[in-house]
């Protein structure tokens, strides 16, 4: 079978991870979202991951402590997270490899961008910690400059909602909500919509980015994206 999206690089949020709880990783949530990985995996799709940090720690938010001290606690946060989503995924029998930029040898490679197409390309599932590895960053640039290194086909970015919407959905459980079926990251950021950070959006609209908004929650969802489906909120 032919599938629409050969490579591809996948956001996670720490949020999605979090499940649940308030804080730290939901063994359901994060064995959920492994069993979705596999069965694109077991199907020829080349897999490469960037994971946030937000369910443990963002610079921004850390007001005790100084923002560039903040931020590497998150990135190391987003580490946690990989490490985790790599044991879950190996104990389904996929192999994993991380590629960071910050050194931390015992556990993942240092990133290279060549290694990281090879080891794709021989059906590994590469996960990138720690965002560009650089403070006053968010995961959301890095999965798009990852994205971009990999030659991803396509961005797609897992959440707890089924896309876009006019407003936040979690915030206004109760009112009537808009979903996107697509919009422009001009046009997102124009009228104020919030999924990304500025520098994101900027990233995006330069570089002629397609990127998926989706329910990551939804059984099924990750295939059916690769299938050529319409799911969640295309972003161009
Ligand atoms: N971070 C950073 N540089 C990066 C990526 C992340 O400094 O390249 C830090 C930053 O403090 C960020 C935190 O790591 O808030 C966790 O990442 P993010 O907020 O993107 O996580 P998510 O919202 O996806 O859970």
């Amino acid at each position: 079978m032919k599938y629409k999206y050969k490579r591809l690089l996948l956001k996670l949020s720490g949020e999605a991870l979090m499940g649940k709880k308030k804080f730290g990783i939901d063994k359901i949530y994060i064995n959920r979202y492994a069993e979705e990985i596999k069965k694109i995996v077991n199907i020829g799709i080349q897999v490469a991951i960037v994971i946030g940090g937000g369910n443990f720690f963002r610079g921004l938010k850390i007001n005790f402590i100084n923002r560039i001290y903040g931020d590497y606690m998150g990135m190391m946060s987003t580490l946690i997270n990989s490490i985790a989503l790599k044991s879950f995924l190996e104990n389904l029998g996929i192999t994993v490899i991380l590629q960071t930029p910050m050194s931390i040898g015992q556990i993942s490679e240092k990133y290279n961008i060549n290694k990281s197409i090879k080891y794709l390309k021989e059906g590994n599932v590469v996960i990138f910690p720690s965002g560009i590895g650089i403070p006053y960053f968010t995961t959301d640039t890095a999965a798009i400059i990852r994205g971009l290194e990999i030659n991803a086909d396509i961005i797609l970015k897992g959440t707890k909602v089924d896309g876009v919407y006019n407003i936040d959905p979690i915030i206004y459980k109760n009112k009537y909500k808009k979903i996107y079926n697509n919009i422009s990251f001009k046009k997102a950021y124009k009228i104020g919509l919030k999924f990304m950070d500025q520098t994101a959006f900027t990233l995006g609209h330069e570089n002629n980015i397609k990127m998926i908004i989706f329910n990551i929650n939804k059984k099924g969802n990750l295939k059916k994206i690769v299938c050529g489906e319409k799911i969640g909120t295309i972003i161009y």
